[in-house]
């Protein structure tokens, strides 16, 4: 299965996206479909298709997500009051795109559980 997903087209700017952040392990940018004030996608620019496919080799891709995540919370002023990272992993964890990411939601009181 083909690893390239819409996602590989943001990295390689082939479409348009609201980066806010890059550097030589990861990209993120704000989700076209908003559900939260702030919601941005930080990806690794490896793609890993999920969840699942995390490994000894790519795990430290995965704690690097989580710092650019707390990066952009604090830097955009979200720290205090809070925010979710999350990841979804296939169908029914809401999974769409097959490139793993961080949603990263901040903004607004959020509820749990998630349905
Ligand atoms: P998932 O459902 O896989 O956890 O999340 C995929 C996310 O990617 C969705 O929130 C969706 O709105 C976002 N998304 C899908 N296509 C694009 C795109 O072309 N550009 C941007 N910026 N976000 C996208």
């Amino acid at each position: 299965m083909s690893q390239e997903t819409i996602f590989t087209k943001i990295i390689n700017r082939e479409i348009p996206a609201d980066i806010l952040y890059e550097d030589d392990l990861a990209l993120a940018f704000k989700d076209i479909n908003p559900q939260a004030p702030f919601h941005v996608l930080v990806i690794p620019k490896t793609p890993i298709a999920t969840m699942n496919d995390i490994n000894e080799e790519n795990a430290h891709l995965v704690g690097h997500l989580y710092l650019v995540a707390a990066k952009l919370a604090k830097e955009h002023g979200f720290a205090d009051n809070g925010y979710r990272a999350v990841m979804n992993c296939n169908n029914d964890g809401g999974q769409t795109v097959y490139h793993i990411h961080l949603h990263v939601l901040a903004g607004k009181e959020m509820g749990w559980p998630p349905y």
